[in-house]
């Protein structure tokens, strides 16, 4: 048998085979497919905009004026003056000198880490974070040290007796966690980064949007934005369009332009993304009222659970429940398709052995009576 055939085999027989499940569309909250329609749990639109008339009227726009592609790198002739007055919202938005944009959050960090580290420094990096950013970590081909999950004093130890044998060194944490719905320590992590003289780069790719008064991010909520180097953040999760960036310093922008790979040899976003990005800035500061209600229901949804003996974790928009067992994790997720809710189990490797969950994004179209019922439903079906 085929190496290839053999993998699929494998992968197969034991339950964990992905396969692509093509929707006819999304809309407000649901996932319609041929035959039937599901509230949908698992997307990261999380204040509802990816419909947004404001967003798709800002794109066609800018579709209109400036066409369909950007035709190029930013290098060549693929840089407009849109890439850049989107970079300086983006910079005064996160609080920081400047920023640049990149075509994904997954090219930013490998793009930002990899360009920033080398053979003869060290990454510390939190055990559950993002693929992009383990990605960025091995294509730098600095050593890499990772921490326990949101664990300072575990951080502190590597700090402690690692940093001092690599010339420079990076702390990589996400600000919300995606598979837990957490946050970090974040003023430790960043006392630490002083202290040990490293660089500080976080991922608000669940947080940008959500948390903070001007809802800017964790880093805005902790009042941290002056003393971490790189907040890097995307457009594609609670902003409702594409694309990513990394705000920091004027002098680290020009470094990046000048080494980022995947920044350099990609043609830049198009034009309408850009002018829906912009857009969607707009509406985080003119509809707080998206964010006040999605982490309002979240606090409830997380708290009716725990009343009735679940055991969910986080404190964001992300709520995990966990049920140990695979199989029956599997089952729940599949008696309550059959109720109408699209919620995927995630399964270890994914999550440690024993901690099988579902886990459900809300977003702002999850309203309390849809939630209530929701409640109701997997109760019913557990039994507990
Ligand atoms: C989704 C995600 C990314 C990747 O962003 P894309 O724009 O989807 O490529 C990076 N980091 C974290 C923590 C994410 O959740």
């Amino acid at each position: 048998m085929g190496r290839i055939e053999k993998f699929l085999r494998d992968k197969k027989e034991k339950g964990l085979l992905r396969i692509l499940r093509p929707a006819r569309f999304r809309k407000e909250g649901k996932i319609y497919f041929k035959d039937r329609s599901f509230i949908d749990f698992s997307s990261n639109d999380y204040l509802g905009l990816s419909g947004h008339p404001k967003i798709k009227e800002a794109a066609e726009k800018t579709i209109t004026t400036l066409g369909t592609s950007s035709s190029a790198s930013r290098l060549l002739s693929g840089d407009l003056n849109i890439h850049h007055k989107l970079e300086k919202r983006i910079a005064s938005f996160k609080e920081k000198e400047d920023a640049l944009l990149f075509n994904s959050g997954y090219q930013a960090n490998v793009g930002i880490i990899s360009s920033l580290l080398g053979k003869n420094d060290a990454i510390f990096s939190d055990k559950l974070n993002h693929a992009s950013i383990i990605d960025g970590m091995l294509l730098s081909g600095a050593k890499i040290f990772r921490f326990r999950h949101n664990d300072i004093e575990h951080l502190e130890f590597l700090l402690k007796s690692q940093r001092n044998n690599y010339k420079e060194a990076l702390i990589v944490t996400e600000t919300v966690f995606s598979m837990e719905g957490d946050k970090p320590p974040l003023k430790e992590v960043a006392s630490l980064k002083d202290r040990y003289s490293s660089m500080l780069l976080v991922d608000e790719a669940h947080a940008t949007g959500i948390f903070g008064e001007k809802g800017k991010g964790v880093v805005e909520e902790m009042g941290l934005a002056a003393r971490i180097e790189l907040v890097m953040g995307t457009f594609s999760k609670a902003l409702g369009s594409f694309g990513a960036y990394v705000a920091c310093s004027s002098e680290l922008k020009k470094y990046f332009v000048n080494s980022a790979r995947s920044f350099i040899y990609s043609t830049s976003l198009p034009p309408s993304i850009i002018g829906a990005n912009l857009a969607s800035l707009d509406l985080i500061e003119e509809e707080p009222f998206r964010r006040l209600t999605l982490l309002c229901n979240s606090d409830y949804f997380r708290q009716e659970l725990g009343k009735k003996g679940f055991r969910t974790r986080g404190t964001s928009q992300i709520v995990p429940v966990i049920f140990k067992d695979s199989q029956r994790t599997v089952k729940i997720s599949q008696d309550l398709q059959k109720k109408g809710y699209w919620v995927l189990p995630i399964r270890p490797p994914t999550v440690p052995e024993g901690e099988a969950r579902l886990r459900f994004s809300l977003t702002y179209h999850h309203t309390k009576d849809i939630l209530g019922k929701l409640i109701d439903d997997i109760s019913q079906i557990c039994h507990v």
